[in-house]
């Protein structure tokens, strides 16, 4: 897969194209030195790619990287003074009236590779997880149990695998309750591979001491895939077809909201498009989604015992807190010092970056401020790998599920060793005295 999409950036070397290699996109050209490709007429129209662009703006402060989401572009990438993200033309102009001509702009269909790479197999599409997910809970019965949160647009049931050694499905339960969830955003495959894979380790090494004593103390919720129609949408045809959205119809052929700008707590704020064309469209209105109607339901049932919620996403290899919709700190200062804790600690045990989610640019209405904000649930996002476009972006291969799995068991043995008193972080800097043990080979 890395090969196949090397081979695809590669083909843009042509020195007759105005498009350059992937290191060549920072050869400091003023903007107006870049001729703006111009759609090929063989465009994949079915693919919806048509009309959007990968787009390099220089923005070195937080507040030029807001300005940058503020025309709609989602920003994928930051790094040094530059920013990665997808866009129109359109957004382009409106970019262009605040001052900020893009670097480099090319035709995102010609970063993706042809087709669905047989190696990329390993991924799992929403049958095979709602099949894996099974044969997970049928090795466990007494711990693993499944339930469905809700329904998305195209009426695919949205998976929860529970791991409670005393309470199956919906039952309640008193124990302290920690959630990880994947992939609101459909091309971020990598997200449903983690969590599912984290599920599968902890069925699979119950029996472990100190595996069984955490299985013993905590509610442990796991929901791999919040967007199914996505996923299925990008996967669909052969080839990636780079969807981030949910698959709301919008009309005048625009299709999805962004799940993770449609949560309700300062919706509709900086960040978020309300152009429906946009890939950071923010919905009509807060929870306007049955996506994120399920998640809100999910996490409202048991508002009283979940203490910490994690996102996963794609790429970049960051560790996020909140804020994402204001530049300030969250004002409490003891949940401040045990979010820098934990967030700290995390970022040494990954080699990701920890920060407040707006140190990057603005961003309202997802996850994680809403879990924060409504319901003081201590809340993550995680980037996973890669940490650019030029090393797979959304793509990176099958190679890096179980490399991204290994990196990430520690914080989610972390966090869940916390769930009962997250505050405890800060009082207690030091790591966790868990050792996970590696998973290699392939699935
Ligand atoms: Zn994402």
């Amino acid at each position: 897969m890395q090969r196949v999409w090397l081979a695809a950036a590669l083909a843009l070397c042509s020195p007759s194209a105005a498009l350059a290699a992937p290191d060549g996109y920072f050869d400091g050209r003023s903007a107006a030195e870049v001729e703006l490709p111009r759609p090929p007429a063989t465009a994949p129209a079915a693919a919806g790619l048509d009309s959007r662009l990968w787009i390099v703006v220089r923005a070195p402060t937080k507040q030029a990287r807001t300005a940058v989401a503020d025309t709609g572009i989602s920003i994928e990438q930051v790094y040094g003074d530059r920013v990665g993200g997808i866009g129109t033309r359109a957004m382009i102009d409106r970019l262009k009236e605040q001052g900020l001509a893009p670097i480099h702009v090319s035709e995102l269909d010609r970063l993706l590779p042809a087709d669905f790479p047989p190696e990329d197999q390993a991924y799992h599409n929403y049958q095979e997880l709602r099949k894996e997910l099974e044969a997970i809970a049928a090795r466990a019965p007494g711990l693993a149990s499944i339930f469905v949160i809700g329904h998305s647009h195209q009426n695919r049931e949205i998976l929860a695998l529970r791991l409670n050694t005393d309470a199956a499905g919906r039952q309640k339960s008193g124990k302290p309750a920690i959630a990880f969830m994947g992939t609101h955003h459909a091309r971020e495959h990598l997200s449903t591979e983690v969590p599912l894979m984290l599920a599968a380790y902890l069925v699979d090494k119950r029996n472990e001491p100190e595996i069984s004593a955490l299985l013993s103390r905590r509610d442990i919720f796991i929901l791999p895939m919040i967007n199914p129609d996505g996923v299925e949408h990008d996967i669909s045809g052969g080839f990636y077809r780079m969807h981030r959205k949910n698959m709301r119809e919008n009309g005048r052929g625009s299709i999805g909201v962004d799940l993770n700008r449609n949560y309700g707590f300062h919706w509709g704020e900086g960040g978020a498009s309300d152009r429906p064309d946009s890939d950071i469209y923010r919905g009509p209105a807060p929870f306007s989604e049955p996506e994120t109607q399920a998640v809100k339901s999910f996490v409202e049932e048991r508002k009283d015992t979940i203490k910490i919620l994690l996102s996963y996403h794609t790429f970049s290899e960051l560790i996020l807190y909140p804020w994402g919709h204001s530049y300030d700190p969250i004002p409490d200062a003891e949940a401040l010092a045990a979010y820098r804790a934990m967030a700290g600690t995390m970022g040494r045990m990954t080699g990701y970056t920890p920060q407040q989610s707006s140190e990057l640019y603005i961003a309202s209405g997802d996850t994680t401020d809403w879990a924060w904000g409504a319901h003081r649930i201590f809340s993550f996002t995680f980037e996973l790998t890669p940490k650019t476009m030029w090393d797979g972006g959304f793509y990176p291969g099958a190679d890096a599920i179980n490399t991204t799995f290994n990196n990430n068991i520690r914080p989610a043995l972390y966090l869940i060793e916390l769930a009962d008193d997250p505050y405890r972080a800060a009082r207690t800097l030091s790591q966790t005295q868990l050792k996970p043990t590696p998973v290699s080979g392939g699935r």
